[in-house]
């Protein structure tokens, strides 16, 4: 492939960003199209999340998650620290409150010493309350490489430096139609057609939608998890120092709720992941007809709500009841009280699903001969959103 080649992205979200990015970086002189169906940058995923820069704890080692959150929150710190964007490595606690979660921890201390995390290390009774002063837990695992950042300002900014380097980036042109003419890639978008020989899809919440109007088949399915927050009203907000998190179930790629320190100031206690009614129902009200049928049609759904029904209907009810969902909190830090939390944001997860009904849990990307699709690309793909897109340019057939 020349350096001269032209590339079509379909997705302005961090992973579509940073490819941009790091495709400009690769070659200098290649004709780079973006296209985002919403009016800005970032509209989705990428700015209706955590605001966490994951260090790679929880991954199996050798997962691409693994790989690609320990190099990426590297090279998104670099990339924030020479862009004057706010971050900062604050540390996390991963905290077990029952006999049981006690072991899994240990795990987790393996999983990370395995990917290479320095200054992990066990704790507990009272060096817990030295770091989270108000965290009940039996022990914890602290995580010092963590921390937060502003991941709008970080879409915002690799925009401008894509536009500056002579990407095009197009808003408000959502692609519709796709087609391979000889080697040329066509698509046709809201407003008007763009063409280039290689294909990126960084679709998100969309990404096997689009994927298909490129003639790939549906064998798994993007099925969407919304993450409710609730904010902790200024009054309470001196109960968490920086990042204090349940040990999550081994079972689901999900974190479970957490307590998180913003960047901006504030903290926020979330997400929960309850199965969404729209690939970008940000209210439990919102319910779109057309994604609805495609989720209840595929099998995969009904052999994971099978297996999981218990986890279904707590996420559930979470979603209803500010009680539920503090209890939830209480494990972590008793003294929360429904009365210490507001309404907060939400954002929806793109997570694959098997026809089995098992969630895909690592990293997926499907290469063709003219196109790279990106499958599933969750937590923690906004810190190794950096990293996924300098693999996405290594993987091209050059
Ligand atoms: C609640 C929640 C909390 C999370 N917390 C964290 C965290 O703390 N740390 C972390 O690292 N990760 C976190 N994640 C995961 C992370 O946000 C995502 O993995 C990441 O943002 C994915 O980026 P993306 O570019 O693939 O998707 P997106 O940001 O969703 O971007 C996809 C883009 O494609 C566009 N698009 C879709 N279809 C079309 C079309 N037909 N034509 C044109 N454009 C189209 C969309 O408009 C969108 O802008 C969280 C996710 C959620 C939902």
């Amino acid at each position: 492939m020349s350096i001269h080649k032209s590339f079509l992205i379909i997705g302005g979200g961090l992973v579509g960003l940073a490819t941009a990015y790091r495709l400009l970086e690769r070659f200098p002189l290649a004709r780079i199209t973006l296209l985002e169906k919403e009016a800005t940058v970032g509209a989705h995923q990428s700015t209706h999340n955590s605001g966490v820069l994951h260090a790679g704890l929880y991954y199996a080692p050798g997962s691409a998650k693994a790989k690609f959150a320990v190099s990426g929150i590297q090279q998104m710190t670099k990339f924030c620290q020479t862009e004057g964007i706010p971050h900062e490595i604050c540390g996390k606690l991963v905290v077990a409150v029952s006999p049981e979660e006690v072991p899994r921890l240990d795990e987790l201390l393996r999983r990370g010493t395995a990917n290479g995390l320095k200054g992990l290390r066990k704790i507990e009774g009272n060096d817990i309350r030295k770091i989270e002063p108000h965290v009940n837990g039996l022990a914890a695992v602290h995580v010092p490489e963590e921390g937060i950042v502003d991941y709008r300002q970080v879409c915002d900014r690799l925009a401008l430096r894509i536009q500056e380097r002579g990407g095009n980036i197009i808003t408000r042109a959502k692609v519709k139609c796709l087609e391979l003419r000889a080697n040329t890639w066509l698509a046709t978008t809201t407003i008007g057609e763009y063409d280039a020989n290689f294909l990126i899809n960084c679709a998100g919440l969309q990404c096997d939608l689009v994927a298909k109007l490129a003639g790939e088949n549906r064998d798994i399915r993007i099925v969407p998890f919304r993450g409710e927050y609730y904010y902790l009203k200024p009054a309470a907000q001196h109960l968490v120092k920086n990042l204090v998190y349940p040990v999550p179930n081994p079972q689901f790629p999900f974190l479970g709720v957490h307590f998180t320190r913003m960047i901006q100031g504030g903290i926020e206690a979330g997400p929960n992941a309850v199965l969404a009614f729209a690939r970008e129902g940000y209210q439990l009200s919102k319910f779109d007809t057309r994604d609805m049928l495609d989720i209840l049609l595929f099998p995969g759904l009904w052999r994971f709500l099978r297996k999981y029904p218990a986890m279904a209907c707590t996420e559930l009810i979470q979603s209803f009841s500010k009680t539920h969902f503090c209890i939830l909190l209480q494990r972590l830090i008793p003294e929360i009280r429904t009365t210490d939390l507001s309404p907060g944001s939400a954002g929806v997860r793109a997570q694959a699903m098997k026809p089995s009904g098992d969630l895909v849990d690592d990293f997926h990307l499907v290469i063709r001969q003219n196109a790279l699709h990106v499958l599933n690309a969750p937590s923690p793909a906004a810190t190794a959103s950096l990293a996924i897109g300098e693999h996405i340019v290594n993987q091209l057939p050059i």
